[in-house]
């Protein structure tokens, strides 16, 4: 008989025992291809080498409530590490964390990122929390209020999976957010799929008129980030300029980056 802990119970022995990693992928201003943040992305490495898809981990760890513990964790060493590169770097370099339902409601939420922002350093208006649609619309009045006493924090919010979800335009307009992060089903058929790129030119209007930035998650390609420059889309993410990486090969990029900049 194979005898299996609790996803819950192992989750935190990985925990316990420094398994999780916290990668960082570069989110560029297009104007000028500028590292101008980072988001992170956590990592579970298992012992045989193989690779557990952070999408099945972070749900599971959503279902058994460890989640809390988890985020708490991301954050942290995400702000640790970001507070380190500004001092080295001398950049104002800005930190996006994903925080999932459980997070977001628990009530525990705002003294633990105030802690966290108290004991590294990192100051709130470099810091921006990811919520998808469906976090941020499932009860929009509760969420609202969340979302302003974060901002009261100097913290900037942004909408993950734009264009994925369920969202009321009409709660839209009230959410308070920052950013758009279009998602990336819709960047990576540019610039063949003529809907695709009727869609994303009409978020980047819709966006803008909001008085929100946009930002383009997936972007593999030269010409997507030419189509995406040119609707007037503000940042970018991706393999083109950058896969989610370890911390030393993320400071590879900011080195490579300061050699580039008188
Ligand atoms: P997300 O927040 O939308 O993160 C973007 C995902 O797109 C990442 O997948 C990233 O590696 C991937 N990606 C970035 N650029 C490209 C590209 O050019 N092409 C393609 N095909 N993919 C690209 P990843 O790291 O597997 O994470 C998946 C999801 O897991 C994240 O989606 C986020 O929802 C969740 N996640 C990851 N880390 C955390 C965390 O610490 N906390 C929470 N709550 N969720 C997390
Ligand atoms: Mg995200
Ligand atoms: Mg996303």
């Amino acid at each position: 008989m194979t005898y299996r802990l609790p996803m819950h119970q192992r989750l935190a022995n990985a925990l316990s025992y420094g398994e999780f990693r916290v990668n960082f992928q570069p989110i560029v201003r297009l104007s000028d291809g500028e590292i101008i943040g980072v988001e992170a992305l956590c990592r579970w490495p298992q012992r045989d080498e193989t690779f557990s898809p952070p999408e099945t981990f972070i749900a599971q760890a959503e279902t058994s409530g460890f989640i809390v513990q988890l985020g708490e964790w991301v954050l942290r060493t995400a702000a640790e590490q970001t507070r380190r590169w500004q001092q080295r770097f001398n950049l104002p370099l800005r930190l996006a964390v994903n925080l999932s339902s459980r997070q977001f409601l628990h009530s525990n939420l705002l003294k633990s990122i105030q802690d966290v922002l108290h004991d590294t350093g990192l100051r709130g208006d470099h810091l921006e929390f990811e919520i998808t649609e469906s976090i941020a619309m499932h009860n929009p009045e509760d969420s609202i209020g969340i979302m302003r006493q974060l901002k009261l924090l100097g913290i900037s919010l942004s909408l993950d999976d734009f264009g994925t979800g369920y969202s009321s335009l009409s709660y839209l307009k009230r959410l308070p957010i920052d950013t758009l992060k279009i998602d990336k089903s819709f960047v990576r058929d540019i610039p063949e799929d003529a809907n695709d790129l009727a869609i994303v030119s009409a978020i980047t209007v819709m966006a803008h008129a909001l008085d929100l930035a946009v930002l383009a998650e997936g972007v593999e390609t030269a010409p997507q980030a030419e189509f995406l420059r040119e609707c007037g889309c503000e940042f970018a993410q991706g393999f083109l300029f950058g896969r989610a990486l370890p911390p030393d090969e993320f400071e590879d990029l900011l080195l490579a980056q300061r050699s580039r900049i008188p």
